[in-house]
C-alpha cells in the first residue's frame, strides 16, 4: 500500500480522484470495490471513507436498504440450516484456517486499519492477533463447550437427561469503529462455530476493514451466506437487523445499548452488550513504580484513549504519589506522536473531527474550572486533522465533564488517595463497570482488592492486556457497561438455547402397580429423603 502523503491543514476542501486529476486515492480501488463488492447494498447510495490521518479518501462505501437486511436475513436463515449440520471438526478445521489466513496477512490488516482509524501501527497490531487467539481458542474448544452433556436425572439410572447446545438462528452484530477489525469479527466468531449465522453490520466509518475480514473468512471456508454484511446508518440499518434477529450482539455506547435492550425486550429475544466505561486504575503504596508508569501510558492512551478497556482515571497512594506521577508525566512527554503507517509511533490520531470536538471540549471544559494540566491538553492540527496530545490532568473535580463521563480519548486524570478502602470506594464511583487495573507488587493483597472492584475484569500489573488476550475469561461490564460477556464458554453459550432431554425408564411419575395417589405421594417423599441422605444433588 501507498505510504500517507503529508496531511495539508485542511479537510475543508478535499478533493474529489473521480473527478479531479490531481485528487489521489490513498488505497487501490478495484482492491476497494473486491472488498465493498461483498456488501449486501443496492441503495445507489454510497458513503465516501476518509482517512484520518491525511484526510485522503479510501474509497466509496455502497449503502444497504432495508430490503438488502430482509434479503441478507433470508440467505443467512437458508445457509445456516445447512451449517447446523456441519460437525464440529469441520467448523474447527476452517477456524483454525482462518488463524493461519490472518496471521498471514496481518500486514496487509493493520495497514488498512492504520489508513481508516488512524491509529498507531502497534495498536492495529492487536487486532488481526485478537482474531487469530479467537478463532484458535474456538476451534480447540468447541466440543467441550458444545457437545450434548449427561447431567443427573432425578432418579438414578432411570431418568436419563442430556442438554444439547442448540444454535439460535441468525445472530445479528452491531460493532463500533474503534477496533474496526476485531470488533467486527470476534463475536461473531463462537456464534458461527455454535452453528448460527450472522448479519453484521460494523460502523460506517470502518467498514472496510471489516470486509477484509469478511474477505478472509471466504477464503478460510465459511460458506458465502453464512455471514452477510450490510452497511448504513445505525438507526436506520442497526434496527432493521435488531427486528429481524434471533439474538443481538452489540458493541457501542451505553446511550445506544439502552436503545437496543428496551427494542430486544419487546420482541423477546436476548442480547448481549458491551458497553462504555470510566475505568479506574490503581497504583498502591508497594507498586513497581517504573512498571505502574509504563503500564500506565498503555492503560490511558493505547488508541489513543479510543479503546472501551482503557484508563481514564488514576488513583495513586499519597506515599509514592509524587515519585509515580513524575515517572508518569515524563514518560508521556516523551511520547511520539505520528501519522504513519510504520511502527514506532507511540500514539496515533482520533478518527474523527466528532471525536476531537468531544475532547476538546472535556479538557477546555476543566482547565476552565480549574483543572491542572500536567501533559498536553492540546489538538495538533499540524500532525493531522484529528490529532491531540496524550493528556494528563490533576485536580478534576465532580463539576468537571470529564469527572464522571467517557471521554473515549486520550484524556486521564489522577487523584490521590490516603487509604485502599478509600481508593476501592471511589474507583467504584459511577454508574460504569468495565475494567479495572491495579499495580501491586503483592499479588494476594492486589486479587483481595480487585474482588471489591465493581468492574467486569481487572488486570494486575497490567493494562487491559492480560484479560483482552486470555480468550478462556470472560470479558464485560458490570453495570451499565454492559449485559453479558464475551470470550470464554460465555462467549459462546449466549448464541445457544440450552434444550434438556430426559428419557425415562421403567418407573413413571404417577401412581403405579395399583398405588393411591397418597401412597404414591408417600413412596415419592421418601425417596426423596432417602437421595438427600445418600447425598445427592
Ligand atoms: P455508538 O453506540 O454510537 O455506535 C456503535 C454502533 O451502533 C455503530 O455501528 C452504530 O452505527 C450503531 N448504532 C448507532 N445507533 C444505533 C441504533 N439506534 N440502533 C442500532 N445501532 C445503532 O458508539 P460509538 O460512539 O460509535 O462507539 C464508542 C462507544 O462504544 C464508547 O462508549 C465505547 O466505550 C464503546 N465500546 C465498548 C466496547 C466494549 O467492549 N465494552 C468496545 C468498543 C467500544
Amino acid at each position: 500500500m501507498n505510504a500517507p502523503e503529508p496531511f495539508d491543514g485542511s479537510t475543508d476542501t478535499l478533493l474529489d480522484p473521480e473527478t479531479d486529476p490531481s485528487a489521489s486515492w490513498a488505497l487501490d480501488q478495484t482492491r476497494v470495490r473486491r472488498l465493498t463488492g461483498l456488501l449486501r447494498a443496492t441503495s445507489g447510495e454510497s458513503v465516501r471513507a476518509i482517512s484520518p490521518i491525511n484526510g485522503q479518501p479510501l474509497g466509496d462505501v455502497p449503502q444497504s436498504t432495508t430490503a438488502d437486511v430482509e434479503k441478507a436475513f433470508v440467505r443467512a436463515r437458508r445457509a445456516q440450516q445447512q451449517w447446523a449440520r456441519t460437525s464440529l471438526e469441520e467448523r474447527s478445521r476452517i477456524f483454525l484456517r482462518l488463524h493461519d489466513l490472518v496471521l498471514e496477512r496481518q500486514d496487509e490488516i493493520i495497514d488498512l486499519i492504520c489508513w481508516e482509524s488512524g491509529k498507531a501501527r502497534k495498536h492495529a497490531f492487536d487486532e488481526p492477533l485478537h482474531i487469530a487467539l479467537t478463532a484458535r481458542y474456538y476451534a480447540r474448544t468447541a466440543r467441550e463447550h458444545l457437545d450434548t452433556k449427561r447431567v443427573a436425572g432425578v432418579v438414578p439410572a432411570l431418568t436419563r437427561v442430556e442438554v444439547n447446545r442448540l444454535p439460535k438462528g441468525v445472530v445479528g452484530i452491531i460493532s463500533p469503529w474503534n477496533y474496526p477489525f476485531t470488533m467486527a469479527l470476534c463475536d461473531g466468531l463462537p456464534a458461527i462455530m455454535a452453528g448460527n449465522a450472522v448479519v453484521a453490520k460494523p460502523d460506517a466509518q470502518t467498514m472496510l476493514s471489516a470486509l477484509l475480514g469478511l474477505e478472509l473468512m471466504r477464503e478460510a471456508g465459511f460458506p458465502e451466506d453464512l455471514w452477510q454484511m450490510v452497511a448504513g446508518p445505525g438507526r436506520l440499518v442497526g434496527t432493521d437487523i435488531v427486528e429481524r434477529a434471533d439474538y443481538v450482539c452489540f458493541t457501542g455506547s451505553t446511550a445506544t445499548g439502552r436503545i437496543i435492550a428496551k427494542q430486544c425486550a419487546e420482541r423477546l429475544i436476548g442480547c448481549s452488550l458491551e458497553l462504555g466505561g470510566k475505568n479506574p486504575i490503581l497504583v498502591l503504596r508497594d507498586a513497581d513504580l517504573d512498571k505502574a508508569a509504563e503500564g500506565a501510558v498503555r492503560a490511558a492512551f493505547s488508541n489513543a484513549g479510543q479503546l472501551c478497556v482503557s484508563m481514564e482515571r488514576m488513583f495513586v497512594a499519597d506515599q509514592v504519589y509524587d515519585r509515580f506521577v513524575q515517572k508518569f508525566v515524563d514518560r508521556v512527554n516523551a511520547m511520539s506522536l505520528g501519522a504513519s503507517l510504520d511502527w514506532g509511533v507511540d500514539m496515533g490520531s482520533l478518527i474523527s473531527q466528532d471525536q476531537l470536538d468531544t475532547v476538546t471540549k472535556h479538557v477546555d471544559d476543566a482547565r476552565d474550572k480549574g483543572v491542572t494540566v500536567l501533559a498536553g491538553g492540546r489538538a495538533r492540527p499540524d500532525l493531522g486533522p484529528y490529532f491531540y496530545e496524550p493528556t494528563v490532568l490533576e485536580g478534576t473535580t465532580p463539576d468537571m465533564t470529564c469527572f464522571g463521563e467517557e471521554t473515549f480519548g486520550p484524556v486521564i486524570s489522577i487523584y490521590r488517595f490516603q487509604d485502599e478502602a478509600e481508593a476501592i470506594e471511589r474507583a467504584n464511583d459511577g454508574e460504569y463497570g468495565l475494567n479495572g487495573s491495579i499495580y501491586s507488587q503483592d499479588g494476594t493483597r492486589a486479587r483481595e482488592v480487585a474482588r471489591q472492584v465493581k468492574c467486569g475484569t481487572v488486570n494486575i500489573n497490567e493494562a487491559f492486556g492480560a484479560t483482552f488476550a486470555s480468550l478462556e475469561s470472560p470479558r464485560g461490564g458490570m453495570r451499565e457497561s454492559g449485559m453479558g460477556r464475551r470470550q470464554g464458554a460465555e462467549g459462546i453459550l449466549r448464541y445457544t438455547e440450552p434444550q434438556s432431554v430426559a428419557t425415562q425408564r421403567l418407573l413413571r411419575f404417577a401412581p403405579m402397580f395399583g398405588m393411591s395417589d397418597e401412597t404414591y405421594a408417600k413412596v415419592m417423599t421418601l425417596n426423596v429423603r432417602l437421595m438427600t441422605k445418600l447425598g445427592r444433588k
